[in-house]
């Protein structure tokens, strides 16, 4: 089995969610008492979105550049970002180490085309639905289609994310605000919708929309797991 680099802590709330679904599959998997090799490397989360926020990409850039480096060179054999958001570095990542960093959205287009869905609703961070390093990928590499929601409801899911979602607060009213979001986003034709961001379904499940979620911390988690354990 090999060692899953995990840069995680953006949040805790959903790397906490990786670290039980990477060990309860490799426990289904391989059975008895395995769990997963694997070396996390957690940051502080208000350095991230304060850096966010403001818009400094290359500093971002370069912590995650170290992170992944120090994940390699403490016995990581590939890197795993436990979050959507911060794929906006994903290539200089790449770039900055010798073991493969298994992309998020590659993890999850993989899975809607195999369904051969092609028109989806993307949810996540303002950063993840407007900016073009998620969206561009779904639709250049996978030949998706994606849609967003309009900018009032773009805020609103963004808003929950950062002012409750990466803090643990689970509240009914913004459930159902994101399920009109899914609901108004499924009317404008999307066959499916995509948890774009990692804390999402801590939120909201496939009971909330009427056409198919794809969660992408469970998608890859998977990932993680399947490579791990295939012999290559
Ligand atoms: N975990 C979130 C995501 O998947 C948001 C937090 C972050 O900005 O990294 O995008």
């Amino acid at each position: 089995m090999k060692t899953i680099g995990l840069l995680g802590g953006m949040s805790w709330e959903s790397s906490a969610e990786y670290y039980r679904m990477i060990n309860e599959q490799v426990r289904e998997r391989l059975g008895g008492t395995h769990s997963a090799r694997s070396i996390m490397l957690s940051v502080d989360f208000a350095e991230i979105e304060a850096l966010q926020h403001q818009g400094r990409w290359d500093e971002l850039a370069e912590n995650m550049c170290t992170a992944a480096r120090q994940l390699e060179q403490g016995g990581a054999h590939c890197i795993v970002i436990c979050t959507n958001t911060m794929h906006h570095m994903a290539e200089q990542v790449q770039n900055s180490i010798t073991i493969p960093l298994l992309h998020i959205a590659d993890a999850t287009a993989k899975q809607i085309c195999s369904q051969k869905l092609q028109k989806v609703g993307l949810l996540g961070t303002e950063f993840t639905m407007k900016q073009d390093f998620y969206k561009g990928r779904l639709t250049e590499k996978f030949g998706l289609e994606v849609l967003i929601p309009d900018d009032k409801d773009c805020q609103t899911v963004h808003k929950i994310i950062y002012e409750e979602l990466v803090s643990g607060i689970i509240r009914e009213e913004s459930r159902q605000q994101y399920r009109q979001i899914i609901r108004r986003l499924a009317d404008k034709g999307a066959q499916a919708i995509i948890l774009g961001c990692t804390e999402i379904m801590l939120l909201v499940s496939q009971d909330d929309s009427p056409v198919p979620v794809f969660d992408t911390t469970a998608i890859h988690a998977t990932a993680a797991v399947d490579w791990a354990l295939t012999d290559k």
